[in-house]
């Protein structure tokens, strides 16, 4: 720690790290655990998003796999040239929205790669049964394509056909590699194949997008625990999106899952508390015609709305959340809004990297008078503001992929249902103490991670032994002590 500190520059602790996972990869996980919320910021959002700008000029080893175009009718071999043989975690993109960064081609490595070394420090999955992925199908991104040292095919993407049967080959190969219970966590697609692949594959495989469903999970525990600092139940209130993809409309319908069990009535009930805007303005009946099919369930009627403010001034939301991946949205004018109809407005700006953040957490409370909930995707530092102190929340899907992960691998999970996703909210929202909410917080510090993903996946493991998706048997009695005990922890072995 006293060598990282030396470096002032963000990226050069981050190659420093990298440089560290390399050489001694006890001691980086080490580093890592007792250190977590130092270290954060640096193996992963913000830092992992310039890393990955500037992956090709940085790049030491190859730290996953990759597997492109050129690879077709070969992946089942490149799977079997890995050294490790027994994987339980993959995560893979294909590059194309990294972050709110866009499209980086072959350099959204660097997020498969932070991902799983969270997946280890924060689940307590062993590192060699992580397998970060990287599909390439070339890219869009013009500067890149000019680029000397990027490190990926130079041609623009494959659409189609062409790319549907790569990652048709890689899924299927992955399977007969790795048997049913591999976990493939699909992160950073672009929404038109995010969506589309999820739903292909989640009846086949044992698959979860991050994206969609993490971030959904991770949200929802927001809100739950706010409810004790806002009062009411979730039916009570109302929810406006600025940012209508994978974040948003995943977020929206565990919300709406969440809130229809809770006042039994059916999800298109309980959708009508909910209203996206997108950027073409607030989503409503009359564009119907001309929108995504993930869209759809969200056009209520209403007249048509096109800037955020007005949305904001029209809908009245108690909570208003930021998905858009555009930063600076939520304006002086909009937070204003939202302050003057409710007493304590809940803002969560969910984009990454601190870059694309809707406002930052001094805007939030500034502009509120001190009286926002707020919460962030990328961490911000506390905020003085008028003789008082804030800590703003991080709401990040790191609070759930891990001990997700963990859950469904430590009960032999073979499918992923919804109902897993609010069990693991409803684990990480108990785990919100009084002192966390007497400084604001909806969520608890990292520091505790490591204990909150043994909660986590003990809750997620018994919905997947409820609902008769496990296939390790006998089901263990104290699911909390068993997950603790299959974590992995960085520690010599004693030869005495
Ligand atoms: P996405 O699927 O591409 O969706 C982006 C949405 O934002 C689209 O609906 C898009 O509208 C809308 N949008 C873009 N520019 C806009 C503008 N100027 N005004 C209004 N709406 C606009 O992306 P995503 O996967 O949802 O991710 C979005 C952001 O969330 C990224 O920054 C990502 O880093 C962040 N995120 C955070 C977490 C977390 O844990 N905190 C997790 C996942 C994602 P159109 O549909 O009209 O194009
Ligand atoms: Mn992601």
């Amino acid at each position: 720690m006293h060598s990282l500190r030396q470096y002032d520059v963000p990226l050069h602790k981050y190659i420093a790290m990298m440089d560290l996972q390399e050489r001694n990869e006890r001691l980086f996980y080490k580093l890592l655990i007792d250190n977590v919320e130092e270290l954060l910021p640096v193996v992963y959002t913000p830092t992992v998003g310039e890393a990955c700008q500037k992956y090709g000029s940085i790049y030491r080893r190859p730290q996953g796999l990759y597997i492109s175009l050129k690879e077709k009718g070969k992946i089942l071999e490149v799977l079997k040239n890995w050294p490790e043989k027994s994987i339980q975690v993959i995560v893979v993109t294909d590059g194309e929205r990294i972050l709110g960064l866009g499209d980086l081609g072959c350099q959204g490595m660097g997020i498969p790669v932070g991902k799983l070394s969270l997946y280890t420090a924060l689940g307590g999955l062993r590192p060699s049964a992580c397998l970060p992925v990287t599909i390439d199908v070339g890219t869009n991104n013009e500067q890149l394509l000019n680029d000397e040292f990027y490190i990926g095919l130079k041609q623009r993407r494959a659409r189609g056909q062409e790319y549907t049967e790569l990652l048709d080959e890689f899924m299927n190969a992955v399977k007969q590699n790795y048997g049913e219970k591999v976990l493939v966590q699909f992160e950073d697609f672009a929404n038109h194949n995010a969506f589309e692949l999820l739903s292909r594959y989640s009846s086949s495989h044992l698959v979860f997008n991050d994206d969609i469903q993490g971030t959904a999970s991770v949200v929802l525990a927001g809100l739950i625990s706010a409810l004790k600092l806002v009062g009411g139940s979730l039916a009570d209130h109302t929810f406006l999106f600025l940012g209508a993809g994978e974040a948003g409309t995943g977020i929206a319908e565990l919300i709406a899952l969440k809130i229809s069990k809770q006042i039994k009535s059916p999800v298109e009930e309980a959708r009508k508390k909910i209203w996206l805007v997108d950027s073409k303005g607030l989503i409503v009946k009359s564009r119907l015609g001309s929108l995504q099919h993930f869209k759809k369930p969200w056009a209520h009627e209403h007249e048509p709305v096109k800037e955020l403010v007005d949305a904001v001034k029209a809908i009245k939301p108690t909570v208003l959340i930021g998905s858009s991946g555009v930063g600076k949205t939520f304006t002086k004018e909009v937070v204003e809004a939202m302050a003057s109809f409710n007493e304590k407005p809940l803002i969560l700006a969910l984009s990454n990297p601190t870059s694309q953040s809707e406002c930052t957490a001094e805007e939030a409370y500034k502009w509120s008078k001190g009286r926002a909930i707020f919460a962030s995707g990328s961490p911000f530092d506390p905020v003085n503001y008028e003789g008082k102190v804030f800590v703003p929340g991080q709401a990040n899907n790191a609070y759930i992929f891990p001990g997700f992960g963990l859950g469904l691998i430590i009960s032999g999970a073979i499918r992923v249902h919804d109902d897993m996703l609010l069990a693991a909210s409803e684990a990480l929202a108990a785990q919100v103490k009084q002192e966390n909410y007497d400084k604001g917080l909806i969520y608890p510090p990292f520091s505790n991670i490591r204990k909150i993903s043994a909660h986590i996946a003990a809750n997620v493991a018994a919905k997947v032994y409820e609902l008769g998706l496990a296939s390790h048997l006998p089901r263990p009695k104290n699911l909390v002590k068993y997950a603790e005990s299959c974590m992995y922890s960085p520690v010599y072995r004693s030869y005495r």
